[in-house]
């Protein structure tokens, strides 16, 4: 039994930052335990240290390691690639040669330490895939070490990709929150764009939220919308979606309508500010920098883009490079 070819065939979003992987996740695999067993002795198996949502970074490219070197901590199986080379990720710490620092800040060897958010657009296909798959379950291993039935400490499988309580036999899996991101436009074909007070000064993107339990994804664009900014929406369609395990969320972008007639009444909880934008209004807010724009890891920004007609000046912060 063999996966389907890796490739997420993407939408009218174009290629988005952490929707791309090359590596098979040998899903056939994770229940054989002497496999698993064999690939972690094979010299040419390769590991990713995940720590807190970082790993090493050279050249915008991975820094691996063998099994031998790899810390200890919880292992989990990432895949498998063309070359028959095996890919595992343990959330463990990380070993960055001197003088590497946590803020990107390289070290002699050019070995830097690196968030997903800051690398995940930089990195090539089979990188970024493997980074965001491993960060996505090293958040779980993490912060769901116990079973939520007895409080039993939890045993993670061979694979890493899933847990059983030894107690109750019961068996947990990864979680993976679904929220959604949405551009509104106006009859004029203007872009509803918003300032969330928890950031700093010009930073704006399109709404967002969690989807609720017992709620679809099209319900949660309406409400939060509405909620938001007192806009009454029609017409939602879905655009695409990228992972954004930040701790564990699944972005699903959405385009919607907004009926004329009506006045932006902002939440004040949770945005500073709304307004509409023509494209003109937009791109001469962002060349003045009166403006900035998410980073191109995110998908807000390519539901943005796509809605313009082309790329847009602004980024919120580049990463640190030298
Ligand atoms: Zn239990």
């Amino acid at each position: 039994m063999t996966s389907p070819p890796p490739g997420p065939g993407f939408g009218p979003l174009g290629e988005l930052a952490l929707a791309r992987g090359t590596v098979d996740r040998v899903t056939h695999r994770r229940t054989d335990k002497d496999w698993i067993d064999a690939a972690w002795k094979d010299p040419r198996t390769r590991v990713l240290v995940v720590a807190n949502g970082h790993a090493l970074v050279r050249d915008d490219a991975l820094v691996f390691v063998s099994p031998e070197q790899a810390p200890a901590g919880t292992r989990f199986l990432l895949g498998q690639d063309s070359d028959g080379v095996v890919y595992f990720g343990v959330s463990g710490p990380l070993d960055p040669p001197a003088g590497a620092g946590a803020s990107g800040v390289a070290g002699a060897s050019g070995v830097r330490v690196m968030s997903l958010r800051e690398v995940g657009a930089l990195l090539s296909d089979r990188d970024a895939g493997l980074f965001t798959h491993a960060v996505a379950l090293a958040n779980w291993h993490d912060t769901h070490t116990h079973c939520p039935l007895d409080g039993t400490p939890t045993v993670p499988d061979p694979a890493g990709h899933s847990a059983t309580c030894p107690k109750d036999g019961s068996e947990h899996f990864p979680r993976t929150d679904p929220a959604v991101i949405m551009l509104v436009t106006d009859p004029e074909d203007r872009c509803l764009l918003a300032r969330n007070a928890a950031w700093p000064g010009r930073r704006v993107s399109i709404l967002a939220g969690f989807v609720e339990p017992g709620e679809s994804a099209e319900q949660a664009v309406t409400r939060e919308v509405a909620e938001e900014t007192g806009i009454t929406v029609t017409n939602v369609r879905y655009l695409g979606s990228q992972p954004w395990p930040m701790p564990r969320s699944l972005m699903l972008g959405f385009r919607a309508d907004a009926p004329a007639g009506q006045v932006i009444a902002v939440d004040h909880e949770e945005l500073a500010e709304a307004r509409w934008f023509s494209r003109a209004d937009l791109l001469a807010a962002l060349e003045s920098g009166e403006l900035a724009l998410p980073p191109r890891v995110s998908i807000a920004r390519h539901i943005i883009e796509a809605w313009y007609g082309g790329p847009l000046p602004s980024v919120w912060s580049p990463p640190p490079r030298s």
